[in-house]
C-alpha cells in the first residue's frame, strides 16, 4: 500500500466563507448607480415601501466570494468521490463539447418539430441503445430523475392494472432498499411492504412468495441492490412476482455494474428506471439535472406517460398526446432533459457496447480491489466477491468507542468526501464505498491507504481525537438533528440581543 501515502496530502479546507449576507453593509455597491427618479406609483399601492435587504458588497468582494465558494465545491472534478450508491464517475469533456453543439445547445422545445429533426433523431438513438442495453422494447424518456423514473414507472403500472379491472393495494420493498423506492410506491398512493433479506444479503425468497398476493401491484428490486450485491435469484423471483399477477419493477440505479454483461429484459424485469447521471456519466450532484429514462416491457407500452418520439409523415415528430386514452399523461415539461440526452449518447456511442462491457468489469474489479486492501482491517457482512461497490459493517469497531460517522468525519479531513454511511439500513453501521471504474489504481490505492490508516487510529483507542473529527475543515461538527429538524434556511440579521453576547 506504499503508494498511496506518499506525497500527495490532501488537507480540509481552510477558509471560513461567512454567508454573502453576513459579509454585506447596507450603502456598499458593486456599481455606481445614479439616483433613481422620483416616479409615479403605478401598482396602486402595491409597490414595496421597505428595502429588500440585499447586501451590498464590492465588486472584488462578490469576485472572492463566489470563486472562493466554487473552490468549496468538492466535486468528481476535484478527487475521488466514494459515495456508496451514488456512481460519481468522471463526466467525460467529450460529452460537455457535444452538449454544446448549437444543433443540441441552443434550441428551443417550442421550435418548430421540422428545424429539429436532429435532436430528436438524437433522442430516438438514444432509446434505441437503451432497449437494447436493458434488452426491453420500450423507452420513456422524460423523467427527470431516478426518483422520478420510480414514480413514473409506478404510475404506468398502476394504469396497467387499472385497465384490466384489477386495481391493486400494495407494492413489496427489500429491507435494503433505496428510501426512494417506498416513496415512490407511497406517492403513486400504494402501501409499502417490506421484504426481509436472507443471511446472504439477497431477498429472501421464501419471504417474497409469502407476501405476493392478489392485492400486489408490483416487486421492487434493486439489482445488483444496494449491499453491492448481484441478486442471483432473480430469474425465481420474476417467476413468483408473475405468477401473482404483478409486475417487477428493476430500481437500475446500479446498472453500472452490469451495463453490456446482463440485459434486465431476460431477467424478467417488467419496468426499470435508469440513471443517466449515474451509468451513462452525465453530471450530478449538487442540484444539477438528472436524467431518469425508464424502459417498459411489451405489456406496458400502452399505458407509457407522453411525449415519445415517432416516426410522422414529414420526419421525426414528438407524439404528446395519447390516442388510445390508456396513458397517465405528461410527467415533464416538455420532452425531458435533453442535454443529458445529448451526454449519454455521447458517452455510449464512445465507448461502444464492448466499452462499456468493459466499464461495468472494471467498476465491478475496482470495488473488489478496495475491498481486498481492506478486509483485513476492517468487516464485511457479507462472504464473497462484491459487485460495484463494498459494503462495511461496524463489528470491527466493537469496543474502540468509534463510530461509522467518526470514521466518514475522519475522512474529510483527510481531504476525501465521506462515503455514503448508515445505508443500507440492514446492516449495522453500515460504510458504502463505490470507487467507479474511472478511479486509477494510484487512486485507489491513495484510498485504502488512507483508510487504513484512520482506521488503525480508531483501533489504537483514542475515541476522542475521532468525535473531534473534522479539525481541519473550517467548521466542525454540525448538530445534525437540529439541521434536519429546524433547518435555518433565511439568512435575518442578528437580533439586538445576540449582537451584544457576541
Ligand atoms: C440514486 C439512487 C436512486 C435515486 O435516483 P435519483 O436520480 O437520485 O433520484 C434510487 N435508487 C438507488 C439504488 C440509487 O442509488
Amino acid at each position: 500500500m506504499s503508494a498511496g501515502t506518499g506525497a500527495i496530502r490532501h488537507r480540509g479546507l481552510r477558509f471560513e466563507e461567512p454567508l454573502i449576507f453576513e459579509q454585506g453593509a447596507e450603502g456598499k455597491t458593486g456599481v455606481d448607480l445614479p439616483d433613481v427618479p422620483k416616479i409615479k406609483d403605478r401598482l396602486g399601492g402595491l409597490a414595496r415601501k421597505t428595502p429588500i435587504g440585499l447586501p451590498g458588497l464590492s465588486e472584488p468582494q462578490i469576485v472572492r466570494h463566489f470563486t472562493r465558494l466554487s473552490q468549496k465545491n468538492y466535486a468528481i472534478d476535484t478527487g475521488l468521490y466514494p459515495l456508496g450508491s451514488c456512481t460519481m464517475k468522471h463526466n467525460p469533456r467529450l460529452n460537455e463539447k457535444l452538449a454544446r453543439l448549437p444543433g443540441f445547445g441552443d434550441i428551443h422545445p417550442l421550435q418548430p418539430e421540422s428545424t429539429v429533426q436532429g435532436a430528436l433523431a438524437l433522442m430516438e438513438r438514444l432509446s434505441d441503445w437503451l432497449k437494447a442495453l436493458t434488452g426491453m422494447p420500450a423507452i420513456a424518456l422524460s423523467p427527470a430523475a431516478g426518483a422520478h423514473g420510480e414514480w413514473t414507472g409506478l404510475m404506468t403500472i398502476r394504469s396497467a392494472h387499472e385497465a384490466a379491472g384489477d386495481a391493486r393495494k400494495r407494492v413489496l420493498v427489500p429491507d435494503s432498499a433505496h428510501g426512494t423506492n417506498p416513496a415512490s410506491a407511497a406517492m403513486c398512493g400504494y402501501e409499502v411492504a417490506a421484504v426481509p433479506l436472507n443471511a446472504r444479503g439477497r431477498v429472501d425468497l421464501g419471504a417474497l412468495k409469502a407476501a405476493l398476493d392478489d392485492d400486489v401491484a408490483a416487486f421492487m428490486l434493486t439489482n445488483p441492490n444496494t449491499c453491492g450485491l448481484f441478486e442471483d435469484e432473480i430469474l425465481d423471483q420474476a417467476e413468483a412476482v408473475h405468477e401473482a399477477g404483478a409486475y417487477f419493477y428493476c430500481d437500475g440505479a446500479n446498472f453500472n455494474a452490469i451495463v453490456g454483461r446482463v440485459r434486465p429484459g431476460d431477467l424478467g424485469i417488467d419496468c426499470m428506471h435508469l440513471n443517466l447521471h449515474k451509468t451513462f456519466s452525465t453530471p450530478h450532484g449538487g442540484g444539477g439535472p438528472g436524467s431518469g429514462p425508464i424502459a417498459l416491457c411489451e405489456a406496458l407500452v400502452p399505458f407509457a406517460p407522453v411525449p415519445y418520439v415517432a416516426e410522422g409523415p414529414d420526419g421525426l415528430r414528438l407524439v404528446e398526446s395519447d390516442a388510445s386514452g390508456t396513458a397517465f399523461g405528461r410527467v415533464k415539461g416538455f420532452h425531458g432533459q435533453m442535454g443529458m440526452f445529448v451526454r449519454a449518447l455521447a458517452y455510449i456511442l464512445s465507448h461502444g457496447i464492448d466499452g462499456l462491457r468493459q466499464a461495468s468489469s472494471d467498476a465491478v474489479l475496482n470495488a473488489n480491489y478496495v475491498s481486498a486492501g481492506l478486509a483485513d482491517l476492517m468487516s464485511l457482512p457479507y462472504e464473497g466477491p462484491c459487485m460495484h461497490e463494498v459494503l462495511f459493517d461496524d463489528a470491527f469497531l466493537k469496543d474502540t468507542g468509534v463510530t461509522t460517522l467518526d470514521l466518514a468525519k475522519a475522512m474529510i479531513d483527510e481531504g476525501y468526501h465521506p462515503a455514503t454511511i448508515y445505508f443500507p439500513l440492514v446492516v449495522h453501521g453500515a460504510l458504502l464505498l463505490e470507487p467507479t471504474e474511472t478511479e486509477s489504481k494510484e487512486s485507489l490505492d491513495h484510498l485504502i491507504a488512507t483508510l487504513r490508516r484512520i482506521v488503525e487510529r480508531a483501533l489504537a483507542g483514542k475515541p476522542d481525537e475521532f468525535h473531534a473529527a473534522p479539525v481541519d475543515a473550517p467548521r466542525r461538527r454540525f448538530d445534525e438533528t437540529a439541521a434536519a429538524r429546524r433547518p435555518v434556511l433565511r439568512w435575518r440579521p442578528p437580533a439586538a440581543e445576540d449582537r451584544a453576547a457576541e
